[in-house]
């Protein structure tokens, strides 16, 4: 079976061909402009391939709302042209497929659920650290939405009394994305995060505002397995010094089985950053089941 992917980002459209096995065959990245720039480069690349539904992973805020008169709609992106945006619609009215349709990161975690590092379990969030912060999440075996969907990366935080960078987050002073992301280490730093690589004080801050988060998600959502992916992730050191902080903030609260293993409960990213494109495969998937079982019931 063949399946279109979409990993619909704020600087680059991934766009891909895969199957029910999460396998990719082709792929190619489109940069992000305006919609009348980027929108029929990636029509022209599913064109002609005889795709039978598509998934889009989405960046936000999007109405994921079935029963809205603007779902599948991008909604209050500050990114000239995409506001307001109907993604679902126009691949739709294009390929007359189903379309599965979900953030970035629900992708991201459907990905890691079904072929990676998440597969087995009940419920899993997550967490991408990259030039913004968002979370997706499976609980109890389903992707979590709610009035919008989780927007994980602007929970509030416990800003340090050393730190006196304001967060580049335009609506919150102390919000994870706004202290955490990429661009906060370079303004906080003054240095790209890659080339402070060396700098302790840099990643001891760093996993502190990790593991405040990643200890709200564990008392709030109970997952099983906390994944974390994204750009800043790579610096190898920023591991376990996450994983040290959160045992101290926990404080021995929760005794689970999960939690007696720190290595296994907060992890990396096991698809080689192709968890969100293989979950956006998966989506399209979901949503061929649904038409198919909508069509027969
Ligand atoms: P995006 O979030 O735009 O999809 P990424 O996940 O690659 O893309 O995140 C980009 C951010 O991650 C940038 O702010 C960049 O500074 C940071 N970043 C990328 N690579 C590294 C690295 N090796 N070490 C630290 N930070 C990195
Ligand atoms: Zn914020």
């Amino acid at each position: 079976m063949l399946l279109g992917a979409i990993e619909a980002g704020g600087t680059k459209m991934v766009c891909a061909i895969g199957n029910e096995n999460g396998e990719i065959s082709e792929q190619t990245s489109i940069p992000t402009e305006t919609p009348e720039l980027t929108i029929p480069k990636m029509i022209s690349f599913f064109q002609g391939k005889g795709i039978e539904a598509l998934g889009i992973g989405c960046f936000g805020p999007i109405d994921v709302n079935r029963n809205s008169d603007t779902y599948g709609y991008i909604t209050t992106t500050p990114k000239p042209g995409w506001k307001n945006f109907d993604m679902v619609g126009t691949f739709k009215r294009e390929f007359n497929v189903p379309v599965g349709f979900d953030t970035d990161v629900n992708g991201s975690v459907l990905g890691e659920y079904t072929w990676g590092i998440g597969k087995g379990l009940n419920s899993c969030i997550y967490i991408t650290i990259g030039t913004g912060i968002g979370v997706g999440i499976i609980a109890d075996g389903k992707l979590l939405h709610g009035m919008l969907h989780p927007e994980g990366g602007h929970i509030l935080l416990h800003k340090l009394p050393e730190d006196d960078y304001k967060g580049f987050c335009p609506f919150h002073e102390n919000c994870f994305e706004g202290l955490a992301a990429g661009p906060a280490i370079e303004g906080r730093w003054g240095k790209k995060a890659v080339e402070l690589a060396d700098n302790s004080e840099v990643w001891e801050m760093e996993a502190e505002y990790i593991a405040q988060a990643l200890v709200n998600y564990t008392c709030i959502l109970s997952p099983q397995r906390i994944i974390l992916g994204g750009g800043v992730m790579h610096q190898k050191q920023l591991l376990p010094m996450i994983r040290s902080r959160f045992e101290k903030l926990l404080n021995g609260y929760l005794k689970t089985k999960e939690l007696e293993d720190l290595n296994s409960f907060i992890v990396l990213q096991s698809l080689e950053d192709k968890q969100g494109i293989m979950g956006a495969l998966r989506l399209g998937m979901m949503e061929l089941d649904n038409s198919c079982h909508s069509a027969k019931a």
